[in-house]
């Protein structure tokens, strides 16, 4: 694949083109949603215009051909996660559904009283209200995982929770508030001496680095779309295989039977399984089209280039007076959540706004890992392939600006 610059992808997004406020949009809000190349803009629309189709019913050349173009969309998510076969990969529509199929599907069967759910304490709700769901319906019980002052899991005390009760381990590949990245592979082989399975929280870590679920060896891995530059409402489950076949149905209906009589239904087979009713057709071949776009470029490069440019904006945010970036682990993507004295997140939001700089601030659905800092609120930039160091000087004048205000 070529190499890659900003520039180069920067050229495919209309919406970075648009103004905001009467100031050039600057989209610093990627760990909530990324932008969609024209190219799935176009693959997503020329479905619709030209190629329309229910999938797996009616023998006719549409229903073939969206059929085809479906379980190419699942062929490329098996190539893009390393999966192996496409059997492994199961269309949701996101992460946080992917993981309410595991904790409903797999966790009720495999879950009982006195067993342990770990779960570090930097996750995304997503990743710990399923789990206190099933273990509420199971009686077992979800242990957080403690992290240490520069956000980084205690792997001591990971180590310490492991035990023979352990059946799962719940871990983000990158946190969506500190970009803590975990060494996940080294965390899964302990976690498999004990015979416990693991989850690989992925939303946040698949547009950033190479992904290889069989070098990390995760039991389940699950990201989505909208934060890869494809369309909301489309996500995967990967499980490998051999654990999808056992998995019980979680939703009954269209697309997951073999035969259905009142006396007896048989089911089809995995994937087609857990896919009950009609899928997110036009979002698979969007994804599809996204990740053709992300992998034509030296995905090196981009972490490379990401890199690069955290280092940049953590030097630039430093000369703010009084703006704090909350961690410090050097293994991490590029989000930087900061409290800045004297300004409450909400107003930093709308202050930056009002240049055309979109933030996210709020608790961004983590409250234990902000409460491990002592707050319940903080601003965050997320950063993409598509910004540059002059989006970041402009988000660093914005915020002086702020500061020389008050
Ligand atoms: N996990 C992480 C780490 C996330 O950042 C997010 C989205 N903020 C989710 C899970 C949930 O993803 P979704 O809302 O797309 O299901």
């Amino acid at each position: 694949p070529p190499a890659f610059s900003p520039e180069m992808a920067r050229r495919d997004f209309p919406i970075l083109h648009r103004t905001v406020n009467g100031h050039p949009l600057v989209w610093l809000d990627n760990g909530a949603t990324t932008q969609k190349p024209r190219q799935v803009i176009e693959a997503v629309a020329g479905f619709y215009g030209a190629a329309n189709s229910n999938i797996h019913r009616g023998a006719h050349t549409m229903a073939r051909e969206a059929t085809e173009a479906y379980e190419a969309g699942r062929a490329a998510v098996a190539q893009f996660l390393g999966a192996g076969s496409p059997e492994g990969i199961v269309f949701v529509r996101g992460t946080t559904e992917a993981i309410n199929l595991v904790a409903q599907s797999w966790g009720r069967a495999n879950l009982g009283p006195g067993d342990d759910i770990l779960v570090p304490v930097l996750e995304h709700h997503s990743n710990i209200v399923p789990w206190q769901l099933v273990a509420k319906e199971t009686r077992a019980r979800v242990v957080p995982v403690p992290l240490r002052p520069d956000g980084q899991i205690d792997l001591d005390k990971y180590a310490d929770l492991l035990s023979m009760r352990t059946q799962l381990v719940a871990i983000s590949h990158a946190s969506n508030v500190l970009g803590t990245v975990p060494p996940v592979r080294e965390m899964t082989a302990l976690a498999h001496r004990y015979g416990a399975k693991v989850l690989v929280d992925g939303a946040q870590a698949v547009a950033h680095f190479p992904v290889d679920v069989r070098d990390l060896d995760a039991d389940f891995y699950v990201f989505s779309g909208h934060k890869l530059f494809a369309p909301t409402g489309i996500g995967a489950l990967y499980a490998k295989p051999e654990i999808l076949r056992e998995m019980a149905p979680w939703q009954g209906g269209g697309n997951m039977i073999d035969s259905v009589e009142f006396g007896r239904t048989t089911f089809a087979l995995v994937p087609h399984l857990l896919e009950a009713g009609t899928g997110h057709i036009s979002g698979v071949v969007g994804m599809l089209s996204a990740l053709n776009w992300l992998t034509s470029f030296d995905r090196d490069a981009i972490a490379a280039y990401e890199s690069a440019l955290m280092a940049y904006a953590q030097q630039a945010l430093a000369t703010v007076p009084g703006l704090e970036v909350l961690g410090s682990a050097p293994d991490r993507i590029a989000v930087l959540t900061f409290t800045l004295a004297g300004h409450d997140p909400a107003e930093i939001a709308d202050w930056l706004d009002r240049d055309g700089i979109a933030i996210r601030a709020g608790h961004h659905c983590a409250q234990p890992a902000l409460a491990h800092y002592g707050l319940e609120s903080a601003a965050r930039a997320s950063l993409a392939l598509y910004n540059t160091s002059e989006e970041v000087d402009q988000l660093v004048a914005s915020l002086r600006r702020l500061q020389e205000d008050a």
